[in-house]
């Protein structure tokens, strides 16, 4: 039976999480928290990200950016946003003379992200945006730029770097628990349903289920391995005919190769649904799933004939949202660097757009 203690999740791969309660030892601000600005209020600021500011020790939220004056107004009653918080498209750059915000958190559609990072950090403040960070490497190059031209931190949402589940499995991989890693499986899906969703619309999104979900397979190829792929083969599966997919792709799967001889068969959906990541090494296996939903994450382990569920124990950085944001507002206070830098968002789009050429050509396409 393999027990975790808590500082065993948090100490997983190579000390991401250590490097949040490094910056939390190192404490923010005493009596200040750290002030967010949310762009664009759908469905994951709304429903998830909002809620999850009571839980942070040193995140608040002190300003909305919306295109609905009527929902702004409604949500800045909600959550004690003053009325001088309240932007829109248009007045977005005047954040700049709004010392209450920090941090600006981008949950646009993706084809938005470039844009409101470059100028939230052309106005000052540090940037935490959503995946997929952008719909092109061009663009992710430019808001790295912007950032490190204004001197301001940018952090990719990828909460699973936060999630407990996720990161115990790291470790297991890590400390030799598994063995050397030889396979890694990891699927991403769900049913889409209205075609006229911004996500189906390839102007907005960039792309498909690649975009959407397939980049929680990439990234958990990634890692799980702790590699760097050096190439890719891919290929897609389209009906052209619905609707929903005149525009973007459907199911969408690629085979990665590590320079370890590890190899990595991922894969995303748009008509099915999927939530798991498996490693396999030479000794065992850990297997997730729902691994990267919200919450009710699942893990077991096989060591040999042991096969066990693994069950991370609840306390402080068990909130994956709460951590993801404390952790940038901990960066921006302390001078730490993120965990999850805009560099590792470049990383992704890279490969994402390798296995977009990979897929078109039926090539291997070398990375
Ligand atoms: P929604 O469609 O629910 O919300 C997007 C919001 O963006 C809208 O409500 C609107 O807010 C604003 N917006 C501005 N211009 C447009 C436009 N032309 N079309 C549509 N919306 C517009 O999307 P989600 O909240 O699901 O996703 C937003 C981002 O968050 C995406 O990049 C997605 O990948 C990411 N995401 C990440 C998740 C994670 O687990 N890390 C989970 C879900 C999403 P307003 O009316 O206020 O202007």
């Amino acid at each position: 039976m393999i027990e975790l203690s808590r500082r065993d999740v948090l100490i997983a791969a190579g000390g991401l999480a250590a490097a949040s309660l490094e910056a939390r030892a190192m404490g923010a601000a005493p009596g200040r928290k750290v002030g967010y600005a949310i762009v664009g209020l759908g469905y994951y600021a709304l429903e998830v990200i909002l809620p999850q500011f009571v839980n942070c020790e040193h995140s608040k939220v002190v300003a909305l950016v919306s295109g609905d004056p009527a929902k702004a107004k409604r949500v800045a009653q909600q959550y004690g946003v003053p009325d001088h918080g309240i932007y829109n498209y248009q007045n977005y750059d005047s954040i700049r003379s709004n010392p209450d915000i920090d941090v600006v958190y981008v949950i646009l559609p993706n084809s938005m992200h470039a844009e409101y990072t470059i100028r939230a950090a052309r106005a000052g403040k540090h940037v935490l945006c959503e995946k997929p960070m952008a719909i092109s490497s061009a663009e992710c190059e430019a808001m790295i730029a912007a950032c490190k031209a204004a001197g301001k931190k940018l952090m990719i949402g990828y909460r699973c770097h936060f999630e407990p589940h996720n990161l115990a499995a790291i470790k297991l991989v890590k400390d030799g628990t598994l063995g050397k890693p030889r396979y890694v499986n990891s699927e991403h899906g769900f049913v889409q349903g209205d075609p006229s969703k911004w996500r189906l619309k390839k102007a907005l999104s960039g792309g498909g289920s690649l975009m959407d979900m397939g980049i929680y397979s990439l990234q958990a190829a990634r890692y799980m391995t702790g590699e760097e792929p050096t190439s890719v083969f891919a290929r897609e599966s389209t009906d052209r005919s619905d609707p929903r997919f005149h525009e973007v792709e459907d199911i969408i799967e690629w085979t990665l190769t590590f320079p370890s001889g590890a190899m990595a068969s991922c894969m995303s959906s748009y008509s099915s649904g999927h939530n798991h990541i498996r490693l396999t090494g030479t000794r065992g296996w850990v297997d997730l799933e729902p691994a990267t939903s919200y919450r009710d994450q699942k893990m077991r382990v096989r060591i040999k004939d042991d096969e066990h569920e693994v069950t991370p124990p609840p306390g402080p950085g068990a909130n994956m949202f709460a951590a993801q944001l404390d952790h940038m507002a901990d960066c921006m206070t302390t001078g730490a660097t993120q965990i999850v830098p805009g560099e590792e968002g470049l990383r992704d789009l890279r490969i994402i757009e390798a296995i977009y050429r990979s897929a078109a050509s039926g090539q291997v396409v070398k990375l």
